[in-house]
């Protein structure tokens, strides 16, 4: 498998061939930075962990050499920075025992850069190996910048695939802006009440974001018992943890369909059920 970057890397946990280890796959994510899919693809890393009919693969677009740092890691340059965190998504692909681990070596700004082919033609080049069932990467309602332009660069990738390769569904998930403002009509929502530990364990591995002065371990353990809570009003908590995403099927299924005035819509739908809430009670 070719990619653009010289320091792109495959990494298959446990060793099987590069294109075995691929074509197994059913479920992949594909992210900005190391730690990104731990904390948004929760949901189909635990549905597929010990199963054999059911795999899951990780995709990183950046390098991490622009990632801040502190503590242990404050002197690091950022050639040692890209190691570090290279090295972190590997440990986490090893904990949740995913089919293979996708490094796309790629600065932040060819990610940003709406006119940036390479980053598409090597999603592209990923997608038509794993030909997964299920796609997840960020949401478009994001604050990320970076995150966005993956997203986006997903939605391409996904659209120039021809119609028998495309996937069942594509989500955008929760990094940097959780999804409990869009209506509940509009959430998927993944049920995290199981293997809390492993999840735990997943979003450890990243010791250099954790200890650069970001708890985003507890954060987004925080944030998955938060949505399980707060998604009923009324009644008992029937999960132990959540974590919610946008539906990106309707971008793929029509390759015609504007991206800004579908994402205007989800918040026009928000918008609408405060407004008649208040209408209703005043
Ligand atoms: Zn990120």
């Amino acid at each position: 498998m070719k990619f653009h970057q010289p320091g792109a890397e495959i990494f298959i946990p446990d060793g099987l061939a590069v294109e075995l280890a691929f074509s197994r796959t059913t479920h992949i994510a594909i992210s900005a930075h190391q730690d990104d899919i731990e904390i948004m693809a929760a949901g189909p890393i635990i549905e597929c962990f010990q199963q054999d009919d059911r795999w899951f693969t990780g995709v990183v677009v950046s390098d991490g050499r622009g990632s801040p740092r502190d503590d242990l890691y404050k002197n690091y340059s950022d050639e040692e920075m890209r190691t570090v965190r290279f090295k972190e998504q590997k440990k986490a692909a090893i904990v949740g025992e995913y089919a293979a681990q996708v490094l796309l070596d790629y600065p932040s700004k060819a990610i940003k850069d709406g006119s940036n082919r390479e980053t598409i033609e090597d999603l592209v080049t990923v997608l038509k190996a794993a030909r997964p069932k299920y796609v997840y990467t960020h949401n478009l309602a994001d604050k990320h910048d970076t995150h966005v332009g993956v997203a986006l660069k997903v939605i391409a990738a996904l659209r120039s695939l021809p119609k028998d390769v495309q996937p069942k569904a594509v989500y955008g998930c929760e990094v940097w802006r959780n999804l409990d403002w869009m209506i509940d009509a509009d959430k998927i929502a993944f049920d995290l009440s199981a293997h809390e530990s492993l999840q735990a364990a997943l979003l450890g591995v990243f010791d250099s974001q954790i200890a650069g002065g970001k708890r985003y371990d507890l954060a987004t353990m925080g944030r998955r018992k938060a949505n399980a809570t707060y998604f009923e009003s009324h009644g008992v908590d029937t999960t132990q943890g959540l974590s919610f995403a946008m539906d990106l099927t309707p971008l793929i299924a029509d390759p015609n369909k504007e991206i800004r005035p579908f994402v205007q819509e989800h918040i026009d739908r928000f918008a609408k059920e405060v407004t008649e809430r208040l209408m209703r009670l005043t």
